[in-house]
């Protein structure tokens, strides 16, 4: 059970998080075994710590540390609500003693003006290290058989720090080692998401939302019946509510389905999630916290649904890079040669469209981008075009459904298109347009195919 930021923002969140806990372990058989609990950093922490490195970069320790003193007090304060006597005491200590290390590097940082990424890491990792000591206390408040886990000592990682990719293999073993043995006793382990180790015991994050990451993680190498996701949204739904009015809960999605909406921006659930729930044929349920009756949207390896459609995602402000290049388009290599520019900056494309002399594709990380097209330039004329954004049509088997195409461009109508693309594996179909018509063309979608 993976609970969310927003699922964990304050008291009244966690004490529904006890609930929904409290509810599923009472209507367990007995003696099945338990769940494991992992849960995001409070809503807006990561940011804030975030913003602290932004701060320790600039020589601004006092700042720094003030924020750290406010994220300090929030936990604290949600601690001393959800507990009593002794347990508070103990929260509230190891609290300050996990601040206060904290702090202490952090004014380190400051005065060399300098955070690497693996500070950057260290920082970060106390959101999901407090929350989940919180939330644990919460849960043996109420009784409920909670054991504390540090993650950094299950989760292994490799050392790419800020979007470290796990040792499925170390990672298993260690599960094995830790956590399989509390569930043996009946009790409730509850460990952060999105934080990890390398193998040298270097504290490491999966990158931005990797706490459904996490939670798919540790279900695989414990080959749990389910994953579930408990948000603040009924399930997976047919378009981004930030971006389409009043869009609908879609009750069942296939693997890779879910997949390709979560690639495509469908920020409900980290595009890794998915990877270990197909290893082990794990279906993966996400759940709204704040309704937990509702029955949510349920992930599996196939599913008997009347339409072809699953859902619209949506990622904005990606870039469009052109490659062009008369002398050397056809001949062979030229496709690798661009190809290992982009592995070479460790950045990914998303979509990729060819005509005779050209290659265009889109970055979603610029971060690389400027080197990138000096390299590219070396053999082809490059121009990079920002603020676009890929506009997704998802679901299994479109190629049974040819008239979707043409609803599409037809529902899209005057709407300027970048790049078209429907993907091999026939469960996409890919418009990349300008970021500003990206709600309108969301929109327009959704009454045509919703
Ligand atoms: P959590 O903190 O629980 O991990 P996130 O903010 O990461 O929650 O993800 C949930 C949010 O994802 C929703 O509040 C919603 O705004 C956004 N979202 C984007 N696309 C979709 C979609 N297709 N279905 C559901 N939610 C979506
Ligand atoms: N707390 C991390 C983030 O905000 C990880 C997560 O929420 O999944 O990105
Ligand atoms: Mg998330």
């Amino acid at each position: 059970m993976k609970f969310g930021g927003t699922s964990v923002a304050d008291a009244d969140a966690m004490t529904r998080v006890v609930n929904i806990l409290r509810r599923q372990w009472e209507s367990q058989p007995k003696g099945s075994r338990p769940p494991v609990v992992v849960v995001s950093a409070l809503s807006k922490v990561t940011d804030g710590l975030i913003r602290t490195t932004e701060l320790a970069r600039n020589g601004e320790g006092q700042r720094a540390s003030a924020l750290l003193n406010e994220l300090l007090d929030r936990h604290i304060a949600i601690a001393r609500t959800l507990t009593t006597g002794q347990r508070t005491e103990d929260a509230v200590q190891a609290l300050n003693l996990q601040f206060a290390q904290l702090a202490g590097r952090v004014g380190g940082m400051a005065l060399g003006r300098k955070v690497t990424p693996a500070d950057h890491d260290l920082i970060v990792a106390s959101g999901e290290l407090a929350s989940s000591r919180i939330v644990a206390a919460a849960f043996e408040e109420q009784n409920l058989p909670a054991v504390w886990v540090d993650a950094r000592e299950v989760l292994v990682t490799d050392a790419e720090h800020t979007a470290a990719a796990p040792d499925m293999d170390a990672t298993c073993r260690r599960a094995a080692q830790t956590l399989a043995p509390i569930t043996g006793r009946q009790q409730i382990p509850v460990l952060g998401g999105f934080i990890a180790s390398t193998a040298a015991g270097v504290t490491a994050t999966l990158g931005r939302g990797g706490s459904d990451y996490s939670a798919a993680i540790f279900g695989a190498c414990l080959d749990v019946g389910e994953i579930q996701i408990w948000t603040d949204v009924d399930g997976m739904l047919t378009a981004d509510p930030r971006v389409v009015p009043a869009p609908r809960v879609v009750p069942q999605l296939s693997f890779a389905e879910a997949s390709e909406l979560a690639y495509f921006g469908a920020k409900v659930l980290h595009p890794a999630t998915i990877l270990p729930a197909v290893t082990k044929n794990i279906p993966v349920r996400i759940l709204n916290s704040r309704q937990p009756q509702n029955p949510g949207t349920l992930i599996t390896a196939t599913v008997a649904r009347e339409s072809h459609l699953a859902a619209l995602a949506c990622k904005r402000d990606v870039t469009v890079v052109d490659i062009t290049s008369t002398r050397m388009f056809m001949a062979h290599g030229f496709l690798r040669r661009l190809f290992e520019v982009f592995e070479r900056f460790k950045t990914a494309v998303d979509v990729v469209t060819t005509s005779e002399v050209s290659v265009s594709v889109t970055v979603d990380n610029t971060k690389h981008l400027h080197d990138i097209a000096a390299a590219l330039s070396e053999f082809a004329d490059v121009r990079c075009e920002p603020q676009m954004a890929i506009v997704s049509i998802v679901g299994e088997r479109l190629n049974e459904a040819p008239g979707v195409f043409v609803k599409a461009i037809v529902s899209l109508g005057d709407i300027p298109l970048r790049l078209v693309s429907q993907a091999a594996s026939r469960r996409n179909i890919t418009f990349v347009l300008p970021d500003q018509d990206a709600a309108g063309a969301m929109t327009r979608l959704h009454e045509a195919f919703f």
